[in-house]
């Protein structure tokens, strides 16, 4: 069964080469504060590698295709620039690459939807990473509510950055309510929601996720967030039919072990937990649509 990865982050190479004066040239801040972190140790927190370093770790892993998120920027300038990007990615390797256009409503309804239509037409086949918290903008805003129901319209579902209430602060935290989660679920009933980083794990502490039929999971960043007992805890609450593999590449998720982002312990880490086939690669395939 070929693994998918629904959940990774890439970058032209010409970020990599000062991530930090690039982020303060674009206005992405908040971007700068988590991508460009580093450890006590001096270590940055991720790497920032190119295509061909992607297709590299994907062939280490044994992960044969991948789903590249936008980040949730502060500019609709750079939504739009990665949403290009990524469009020249997945048209260059469709085989292995599908790619989540991103957006900021500050762009206005009809520029958002113009946006979206034109990354629907480049081969794009979601939403996301998108996170209101951090781009500043109310769960009810009414471009991101049109652009929702176009989300639905396309069939492309939308992933949302979902924050644990209870974890660890690291900088540039920034809390995300179950309330505006169950809101959205509730109001926009065709679209179909993929909340990253296990939900936050807040449907194990509110039943009320539960009745969302159109709510999915993905597992970003987990050996980061949660002991690795989080795939016996959190599997049979969300449903091994709703929980997508991904990883949030290029994030290094073992920096105790590993000196630079690399996917295969990952991909180990989840056989090991004993995940299904349909968490590996059949939930996301039969959602997103997958070949
Ligand atoms: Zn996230």
């Amino acid at each position: 069964m070929p693994i998918v990865d629904a959940h990774v982050h890439l970058y032209p190479a010409d970020v990599d080469r000062d991530p930090a004066a690039w982020a303060a040239a674009q206005g992405e801040a908040h971007w700068a504060l988590l991508c460009t972190r580093t450890r006590k140790d001096g270590r940055r927190v991720q790497s920032l590698p190119t295509l061909a370093g992607l297709l590299a770790a994907m062939d280490a892993a044994g992960i044969a295709r991948v789903v590249l998120l936008g980040w949730y920027w502060e500019k609709p300038e750079t939504c739009a620039w990665q949403n290009r990007f990524y469009a020249a990615c997945v048209r260059a390797h469709p085989e292995r690459l599908s790619a989540f256009a991103t957006l900021h409503p500050r762009a206005g309804r009809d520029a958002v939807l113009a946006e979206i239509r034109r990354a629907h037409g480049e081969g794009l086949i979601g939403l996301g990473e998108l996170s209101p918290h951090s781009q500043g903008y109310p769960v009810d805003d009414p471009v991101f509510g049109a652009a929702l129901a176009l989300a639905a319209e396309l069939r492309m579902p939308v992933n949302l950055h979902v924050t644990d209430p209870e974890s660890r602060r690291y900088p540039g935290w920034i809390g995300t309510s179950a309330e505006d989660f169950v809101r959205l679920a509730r109001a926009f009933p065709a679209t179909t929601f993929i909340l990253a980083h296990w939900g936050g794990l807040l449907p194990l502490r509110d039943p009320r996720f539960a009745s969302l039929a159109n709510v999915y999971y993905d597992t970003a960043a987990s050996p980061l967030l949660y002991p690795n007992n989080v795939w016996a805890q959190a599997l049979p609450v969300l449903g091994a039919d709703r929980v997508l593999f991904g990883s949030d590449f290029p994030l290094n998720l073992y920096p105790r072990v590993a000196v630079e982002a690399e996917m295969a312990q990952f991909v180990a880490e989840a056989k090991a937990a004993g995940v299904s086939d349909a968490v590996l690669g059949g939930n996301a395939r039969k959602i997103l649509g997958l070949p």
